[in-house]
């Protein structure tokens, strides 16, 4: 499944393509993702002009002149790719280059799309086998109160995480660390992995209650802000690495949505800890459904 870093990968990796772009034409082969498109869906994205192409968690949103929102969802297997066409005007799609394990037969949705410096089409080629993903058109004055987003917590990229409000946020939690880092709700679009990878930084044991990043007083602890700059960091440094894959795949079919990252902690169980000077070896356990990644000599 994407995490949000290659969510923005894909975000960064079709900006050119879509900011100010007109969607000409619009190919949409099946009713439904995970849920319906709804039956003015190609009516409503063509000849409608990309205002702003951004991310909230790991939705992507392209926000369109007409006053609409197309929210976007990978879902379990979802990933984009692009061609770069000659033609002025939108064509049948007839053909065309598939990567090993990209079948036809999942290519559901096509935007054709004009980009604002170019007199020639590129196609947006949204491909998903096990249709989890989702594609909804939302009107933006109803966007923040909608069940998709009023209960989204903080971005994680934001500018408001920090020690200080972490400690805040978690005062009086019983809940472990790690749950309350997963709950949605505080802060959206931070997963599994990178949760297990910024406890470990951080040497904290995702099994402590997450009340305490705070001192006695209320205060929070040298460790609330080292675990927020940590958060930032697993994730900018995920970033970067889907960047320098993007450029490879400029070189092949233009397929976004999964990047080869190395993990410190995460899936390396039964492995030496990689924190200098420590003998501890990385256990796993599972925790509210989920692995647990951890190092029980260094977080403590
Ligand atoms: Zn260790």
């Amino acid at each position: 499944m994407p995490e949000l870093p290659e969510v923005e990968t894909v975000r960064r990796g079709l900006a050119p393509f879509f900011d100010n772009a007109t969607i000409c034409r619009v190919e949409q082969r099946r009713p439904d993702l995970r849920f319906p498109f709804g039956d003015d869906f190609v009516a409503r994205l063509e000849n409608r002009q990309v205002v702003s192409f951004s991310r909230r968690a790991k939705y992507l949103l392209l926000d369109l002149d007409s006053g609409d929102v197309l929210v976007m969802h990978l879902g379990m297997s979802g990933s984009f790719r692009w061609i770069e066409t000659e033609d002025a005007e939108p064509t049948q799609t007839v053909e065309m280059y598939h990567a090993k394990g990209k079948h036809p037969q999942h290519d559901h949705v096509i935007f054709h799309v004009r980009p604002a410096d170019r007199e020639t089409i590129v196609k947006i080629i949204y491909n998903d086998p096990r249709r989890f993903g989702f594609m909804v058109l939302i009107p933006r004055s109803e966007l923040a109160t909608h069940p998709m987003f009023v209960d989204m917590g903080i971005e994680p990229l934001g500018n408001e995480l920090d020690g200080a409000y972490l400690a805040k946020l978690f005062e009086n939690r019983k809940t472990s660390l790690k749950a309350a880092l997963l709950n949605q709700k505080f802060i959206a679009g931070l997963g599994n992995i990178y949760v297990c990878e910024a406890l470990w930084r951080t040497g904290l044991s995702p099994f402590n209650s997450a009340s305490t990043l705070a001192g006695k007083s209320g205060k929070p602890l040298k460790k609330a802000d080292e675990l927020s700059n940590h958060i930032r960091e697993v994730l900018q440094e995920a970033i970067e690495s889907g960047g320098s894959s993007l450029k490879d795949h400029r070189q092949a079919d233009g397929s976004l949505g999964y990047f080869q990252h190395n993990f410190s902690v995460y899936d390396r169980e039964g492995e030496a800890c990689r924190t200098p000077k420590c003998s501890g070896v990385i256990e796993r356990k599972v925790q509210n459904g989920r692995s647990t990644f951890f190092c029980p000599k260094c977080q403590k």
